[in-house]
């Protein structure tokens, strides 16, 4: 039931608070050991400020978070250390994330010094292992990252992120930046990193297109709730909730003579300044009725391991979704 509500204020000299942004608003969601489960949704329905609460970046207004077994909601200073250790996370800017005045030894062996681990002998022989187990040569430990293309900056982000072995890695949109072509081989390298390493991932991105090849299960998540939660299958061949559907026909069709029985999604995710007290997705979804604009629908089981928050998911028939391409 995680929260995380940031205030807004209007004026300058004389500021007051006038609302909030929601934007995460009672969220729940658990991520199995060597699972991967993706937070989908567009820009703005809060599912990087879901990543960085997990990753304690953040305080979260209200709810809690559980690792291993513990809650670690409220963990301070050196009780914190060793979580921040198992969580680590990989940013979206390959460009942005790594620092350009820092070799790619140091960039990779800084969290290994943050955390005290090895001496110096020891992290040096460390990141030459990390840059093989990413696709990249030993040698390039002496270059800077502008030497490097965005795929490569990818995998140099992604060993620095194994560089103290966590057992979660938060991906928060890693593969958005970079080219379509570059894009497969990144998720393919991740996959693979997780099957050697037993890793579990949370993975963030903006559309259904990307994960697919990467989930176990999926979360979207619009305005700052969950709206559908289901295995990967299921969410892709039964998608329940309008906004999932939307998401979905919005993914290319392989082939352009099969016709999309779903519109595209119109319109643009709504401020989450005070939102208004019915279906968050109301003002975009073509089945809304009265009752939705009243009465907030809240997550309840449709079918095994599957959620859905939608008043009307029942009446609604289960759309005939094309078969997709797997992910180039
Ligand atoms: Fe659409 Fe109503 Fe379902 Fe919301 S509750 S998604 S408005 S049908
Ligand atoms: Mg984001």
């Amino acid at each position: 039931d995680l929260a995380k509500h940031f205030p807004v204020e209007r004026g300058i000299v004389f500021s007051r608070v006038i609302g909030s942004v929601r934007a995460v608003d009672g969220v729940s969601f658990d991520l199995a050991e060597g699972e991967t489960l993706s937070l989908v949704g567009e820009s703005g329905c809060g599912k990087s400020t879901t990543a960085r609460l997990v990753l304690r970046l953040l305080e979260p207004t209200a709810g809690t978070i559980r690792f291993a077994g513990e809650d670690i909601t409220r963990l301070r200073g050196a009780a914190l250390a060793p979580v921040r250790r198992a969580m680590q996370p990989v940013f979206q800017d390959p460009y942005a994330s790594l620092n350009p005045r820092m070799t790619v030894g140091r960039i990779i062996a800084e969290p290994m010094e943050v955390h005290g681990l090895g001496d110096a002998a020891e992290r040096r022989a460390r990141v030459e292992e990390l840059l093989r187990l990413v696709g990249l040569a030993p040698y390039h430990a002496e270059r800077f990252p502008h030497e490097f293309s965005g795929g490569q900056r990818q995998r140099i982000g992604i060993a620095r992120a194994l560089a103290v072995n966590p057992r979660l890695v938060v991906c928060d949109e890693p593969v958005s930046a970079l080219d379509v072509s570059i894009q497969a081989q990144v998720v393919n390298l991740l996959k693979d990193l997780q099957q050697r390493l037993g890793l579990s991932y949370l993975f963030i991105a903006h559309d259904l297109a990307v994960v697919r090849h990467v989930s176990d299960r999926i979360a979207v998540m619009y305005l700052g709730e969950i709206v559908e939660t289901a295995a990967k299958t299921a969410l892709y061949a039964r998608p329940r909730h309008p906004y999932t559907r939307a998401l979905l026909a919005a993914i290319p069709v392989p082939d352009p003579r099969r016709r999309r029985r779903e519109a595209a999604l119109g319109g643009d995710v709504p401020s989450p300044i005070n939102p208004p007290p019915g279906c968050r997705f109301a003002t975009r979804c073509a089945h809304a009725m009265p009752r939705c604009r009243e009465e907030r629908p809240t997550l309840r089981p449709i079918g095994e391991g599957h959620l859905v928050a939608c008043h009307r998911a029942d009446e609604l028939a289960v759309p005939d979704i094309p078969s997709l391409a797997p992910h180039p």
